[in-house]
């Protein structure tokens, strides 16, 4: 039976990057050796490193003065690592969920820290509009998709100082404008790739400028001056990166992701609006994420939870269960989710109110 995997990451990934992927797993470039056992400094993988890198940028539209990493320890070390780099004095912070209140939490340890804003009122089921940045803070921290529960930030905000952004599950979902930001990150594993490398977009000039002493592995400058190669990268994981780049470019880039993203999202808002068993956890449309779409059955078919879950398991859906601190369900549609799918969870939702209903 054809599967669907809504996993919220790691997650679906394009059919392309796993076909290469597995051919280089055995045969990389030509070297008679596996991706897996071949030197990060080699010719043929300081190509792959060069490629991704040169890819984000063409892709996302970076300005120059813009370095492209790839790190590891994932989003959660870019918690503690970007305000090490960035932070100097004061920074705004933007509660819009459980990875923003981590992001939070590690900058404290290095500065005050200003919470501009918060829906924690709401358990995070919106994104707070009226706030004001003070125009004292070194930037302003962002968390534009937030993938537990189900909120996302579709346009760049605009705000008086620069933003800092964790785009872990909705990078690459849209054009943006990569100048109003100080530094972006995202772990790998939910629009990019396999899990181990993070990408790291910043703005050099933004660096320099805190008055710590910068232990070396977390330096931004010291990864930028050794190319990303400062250590060992996650070679498996880049590679992996670099051929998702290539397929998004094939696709028709940014423009044509955000295309489709809108389009899969309707799809199953539509069906959670119009069906009588469900209902979205995210109230106003303006903030409900199109990478992860978060809902849970109406009160009065509350009983029927774990029945909707075995009948969907049994048509192919994979990784639909919510996150704890949510409940109900979650259908993660990243970059590689294709129509089809989304579809066939539709129609999934319909035989169900068919039969219960
Ligand atoms: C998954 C996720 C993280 C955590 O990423 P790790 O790579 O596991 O550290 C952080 N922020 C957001 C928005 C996420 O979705």
């Amino acid at each position: 039976m054809k599967k669907h995997n809504f996993y919220a990451g790691p997650s679906i990934l394009p059919e392309f990057t796993k076909q290469k992927t597995a051919e280089a797993i055995i045969d990389f470039a030509g070297t008679g050796l596996s991706v897996m056992e071949v030197s990060h400094r080699s010719k043929e993988f300081v190509a792959v490193m060069e490629e991704a890198q040169a890819l984000v940028k063409e892709l996302m539209n970076v300005p120059e003065g813009y370095s492209v990493l790839f790190l590891q320890g994932g989003a959660s070390l870019q918690f503690l690592m970007a305000p090490y780099n960035l932070l100097n004095t004061k920074a705004a912070y933007l509660n819009t969920g459980v990875w923003a209140g981590k992001a939070l939490k590690e900058a404290k340890l290095l500065g005050e820290v200003v919470e501009v804003a918060s829906s924690k009122d709401a358990n995070f089921n919106y994104i707070p509009k009226k706030f004001s940045v003070p125009t004292d803070v070194d930037y302003l921290h962002v968390t534009t998709n937030n993938t537990i529960f189900g909120t996302e930030m579709l346009e760049d905000l605009d705000v008086p100082v620069p933003m800092v952004a964790d785009m872990s599950s909705d990078v690459l979902s849209r054009p943006m404008d990569v100048s109003k930001y100080n530094m972006i990150y995202a772990g790998a594993q939910k629009n990019l790739g396999p899990s181990g490398a993070t990408l790291v977009v910043v703005k050099n000039d933004a660096l320099g400028k805190v008055n710590r002493v910068i232990p070396t592995i977390l330096d931004y400058k010291i990864h930028i001056d050794n190319e990303s190669m400062f250590n060992t990268p996650a070679t498996v994981s880049v590679f992996g990166c670099l051929q998702t780049l290539r397929w998004i470019k094939a696709e028709g880039g940014l423009v044509e992701m955000e295309r489709r993203n809108i389009e899969k999202a309707d799809v199953l808002y539509a069906e959670i609006d119009r069906n009588k068993m469900f209902q979205s956890t995210v109230p106003d449309k303006n903030d409900r994420s199109r990478m992860n779409v978060c809902f849970v059955m109406t009160p009065e078919y509350a009983q029927f939870e774990k029945e909707f879950d075995a009948f969907a398991t049994a048509q192919g859906m994979i990784g639909l269960k919510g996150h704890r601190s949510v409940g109900g369900f979650r259908a993660s549609l990243y970059n590689a989710m294709p129509l089809d799918s989304v579809k066939a969870l539709v129609k999934t939702m319909k035989e169900f109110e068919q039969l219960k209903g």
